[in-house]
């Protein structure tokens, strides 16, 4: 097996418990490494982080770009701790602006039931849900567009555009209908409203009819968002890959993994999948400051983000041998954390993952 494949990866594990189970990432990474025959270079990065908010007065240096820009991916923990530092500085400080300066223009989660974890739905085992929810991440109904008239009187107007390009549109379904193709079930679901919102929804149906032209060995369908979150609780087996516009996506991302289970297992990536800028993957989990330093955050969530940000550099047999490590350590009692009722430290967990690579 080759050995001179060299991922550069900034680490940056920001605040709470980011900072506890970001080691467990890196370890399950370079376990992986070890196994496959490739070679990850960390960097370490102390910005994006409230600390560092408090001693320099800015979330990051200035030159950050400098510093993170030409590494092949962004492996980040959490950010916030809204007692010291507001949401808003924090947030917008760092994940925003990479998502913005680094075009990370999907946002991709994974929708896996897994064993040792308890579905609110009832009667649903492992293999029952497993999809893929693909978000616009740039565009859509979050502009800045729009504005208040006859603000203070009783005429007042609020406006807010919802704007979509061709190239917006086109490039987050193409990414989908990549991602369809490239599982077994073929099978992609649009995300729409195009019956009450009648100019940008009946656009966003009107290319994926298009896109679809290319893809001909993937099969769709579309539903409308509200009958889609019901059919997400009800009958979560049926879907494969759920492309959406940023609002719905931002939706079903968060209804999905509430579907799977606890929090402290789902993983993210913010991708610029043309690879011009490096992507950002991150667990869905903040950064808890309610369990911060007692050592039983679930490092799951940062693992498997792992594993996401090793198919996006191309190491997908490593990525699979992590997920499938996460199922086996997932299976026992004795080694889940406390949210999923385990008696397993933070680091338990992790050394059990990288143990289970084998
Ligand atoms: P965000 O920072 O994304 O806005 P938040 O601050 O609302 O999110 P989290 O920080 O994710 O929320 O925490 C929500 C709840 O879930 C908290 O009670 C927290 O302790 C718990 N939690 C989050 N992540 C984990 C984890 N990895 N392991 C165990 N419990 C977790
Ligand atoms: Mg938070």
């Amino acid at each position: 097996m080759s050995t001179n494949r060299v991922h550069r990866i900034a680490v940056i594990p920001g605040d709470g418990i980011g900072k506890e189970v970001m080691p467990e990432g890196v370890r399950v990474l370079e376990a992986a490494a070890k196994k496959f025959g490739f070679k990850l270079a960390f960097d370490d990065f102390d910005f994006a982080s409230c600390d560092y908010y408090e001693k320099h007065g800015r979330m990051m240096p200035e030159d950050w770009k400098e510093k993170i820009g030409t590494h092949d991916a962004i492996y980040f923990g959490a950010v916030g701790m809204p007692d010291r530092v507001p949401d808003h500085i924090s947030l917008w400080g760092s994940l925003i602006l990479f998502r913005r300066e680094f075009d990370q223009y999907i946002n991709l989660r994974p929708v896996r039931l897994m064993p040792g974890v308890p579905s609110p739905l009832a009667n649903r085992k492992p293999g029952d849900i497993d999809f893929w929810v693909v978000r616009e991440n740039t565009e859509g109904e979050y502009s800045a567009i729009g504005g208040k008239m006859f603000p203070g009187t009783d005429r007042e107007v609020v406006v807010q555009e919802t704007v979509m390009s061709r190239v917006g549109v086109d490039r987050v379904l193409k990414f989908a209908f990549e991602l369809a193709r490239s599982t077994p079930k073929k099978h992609l679901t649009s995300a729409t409203k195009s019956n009450g919102i009648a100019i940008t929804m009946p656009y966003w149906d009107e290319r994926v009819k298009e896109m679809a032209k290319n893809y001909t060995d993937v099969k769709w369908n579309q539903f409308h968002i509200d009958i889609l979150t019901a059919h997400f609780v009800m009958n979560p087996d049926r879907f494969n890959v759920v492309v959406a516009s940023n609002l719905f996506g931002d939706i079903l991302s968060d209804l999905g993994p509430a579907c799977t289970g606890t929090i402290g297992i789902a993983p993210s990536g913010n991708i610029n999948p043309e690879r011009n800028f490096p992507s950002v993957f991150e667990p869905v989990h903040g950064s808890a400051p309610d369990i911060f330093g007692q050592g039983i955050a679930n490092p799951i969530g940062q693992i498997w983000s792992g594993a996401m940000m090793l198919e996006h550099v191309g190491e997908h047999d490593a990525a699979a041998a992590i997920v499938k490590a996460i199922e086996t350590v997932l299976s026992q009692d004795k080694l889940r954390t406390r949210d999923l009722k385990g008696p397993a430290s933070t680091s338990e967990c992790g050394k059990a993952v990288a143990a289970a690579l084998g």
